[in-house]
């Protein structure tokens, strides 16, 4: 595969030791790092295929959004003025138009998705949704790395539960990619509004049998809760703890309502994590803020994800480091409880810890895979300042990333895509929005001559 040089640029490898370096560099052989550190220890040029000479630029892990359903950038702009963390919500502006979808639809929206990711420094993401193995395809294409849960989604039909397990199971049997970036989960939707006790508890014994971990939403609505209090006198997360949820990998998007007994859960289970995605969460309207901070003092790993684009509109993980880190200043009632440097961790090494995947990704350390993002710091916005991790967050955006690596291959240089030019990508997708939205629009007609 080769090797190349990064040199010059300020260099966060956010190890243990959250160690950056001025005009530092990452050297890369054969898809891992094999060494970073200051200039002064940068190794002899000669020795590399490649070498990149990055000043004014901020050279960091690859960005992990760890939280997300890629295919629904099909639904970008499409619930406006709706609360998708609703029942309500969801099921008006997501759901009806969602029974129109085709497997064909999937390739083309996530590969838009995962242009979009690459293009603003994202290197792995969480997925959940319907038609996982065409997420699969669509983001082996892509070469990102993801972590992809399989959506079950039960609506009180027993046997389609089972159905659904054992199609499931046929996922994570199949998919798990010989280079590893592509990871399958289980993705119970939202436990108990639509899959049985019985059914988590299978899911938990297969997701431990294959080593895969469980995505699912939680206390993100107040149906959640409610459920869950009307049936057993419990909140969710105490409810699952007590059917044995939490005994294996558990990794929970929203968490915007947790009371202490909650995060006592999250904090004692041995692998549970939570994706917090402050934009979702804010533009939802519900008054209930994810306790980042109080998880974070209790050692639960939280990590940020964007959620869909229909509950945000953007996959840019800078921009919602900035809105966690604002969103924590509000609920905490102090000046940034989350710091600069927190944030940027939640966004790679932690978002790499809630997947299970930290021994690989989520740093710069010789040995880990060299997934790498760099940001162009020389425009409009980024002048001196002796806190680069604030630069990026609140002076910059996504739209700086200049070149991108997974696994040491280059996806992203100068701002251009490298395995599939972005004009392809976008004209293939424009056709298959047209032709689904055409799809929903005779739907509805048929309907309503249905009824008439
Ligand atoms: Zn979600």
């Amino acid at each position: 595969m080769g090797s190349t040089l990064i040199h010059g640029a300020t260099v966060l490898s956010v190890d243990a030791e959250d160690r950056s370096f001025e005009g530092g560099f990452v050297a890369v052989r054969d898809g891992r790092i094999s060494a970073v550190g200051p200039r002064a220890d940068r190794p002899d040029p000669s020795g590399f295929d490649e070498v990149l000479d990055l000043t004014g630029h901020l050279v960091m892990p690859g960005l992990v959004n760890a939280h997300t359903h890629s295919a629904m950038v099909l639904f970008r702009g499409r619930s406006e003025g709706q609360s998708l963390l609703t029942m309500d919500g969801w099921y008006n502006s997501i759901r009806e138009p969602e029974l129109s979808l085709v497997a064909a639809d999937i390739g083309p929206a996530v590969a838009l998705s995962c242009a979009e990711m690459a293009l603003s420094g994202t290197t792995t993401f969480c997925d959940q949704y319907f038609f996982a193995a065409e997420i699969a395809a669509a983001v082996k294409q892509a070469g990102l790395r993801a972590v992809i849960a399989y959506g079950i989604v039960q609506l009180g039909d027993e046997a389609r539960g089972a159905d659904e397990l054992a199609r499931a199971t046929d996922f994570l049997e199949q998919q798990r990619s010989a280079d590893g970036r592509i990871i399958p989960w289980f993705g119970p939707h939202a436990p108990y509004v639509d899959n049985t006790e019985a059914l988590l508890k299978a899911e938990v014994e297969v997701a431990k049998t294959h080593g895969a971990g469980l995505h699912l939403h939680m206390a993100a609505g107040p149906e959640d809760n409610e459920e869950t209090l009307r049936r057993y006198g419990r909140t969710a997360a105490v409810a699952l703890e007590a059917a044995g949820f939490f005994s294996g990998r558990v990794h929970a998007a929203h968490c915007l309502e947790l009371s202490s007994e909650d995060i006592a859960v999250f904090a004692r289970a041995p692998a549970a994590s939570v994706a917090y995605s402050a934009s979702a969460g804010l533009r939802s309207g519900r008054e209930g803020i994810c306790p980042a901070v109080d998880l974070r003092a209790a050692r639960v790993t939280v990590a940020i994800g964007t959620d869909n684009v229909a509950a945000n509109n953007s996959y840019d993980m800078v921009a919602e480091m900035r809105v966690a880190g604002l969103v924590a200043s509000h609920r905490e009632g102090r000046a940034q409880p989350l710091s600069s440097r927190d944030l940027i961790r939640m966004a790679t090494i932690d978002g790499a810890k809630a997947l299970g995947l930290d021994h690989e990704i989520g740093s710069l350390e010789p040995g880990k895979a060299a997934d790498i993002a760099a940001f162009d710091f020389r425009g409009p916005g980024y002048s001196e300042t002796p806190d680069p991790e604030t630069l990026l967050i609140y002076s910059g955006s996504g739209r700086d990333l200049r070149h991108l690596w997974v696994a040491g291959e280059q996806l992203v240089r100068d701002r251009v895509l490298m395995r599939r030019p972005y004009a392809n990508i976008r004209s293939a997708y424009s056709a298959t929005y047209a032709g689904f939205w055409e799809r929903v629009a005779d739907a509805r007609q048929s309907k309503e001559k249905e009824v008439a």
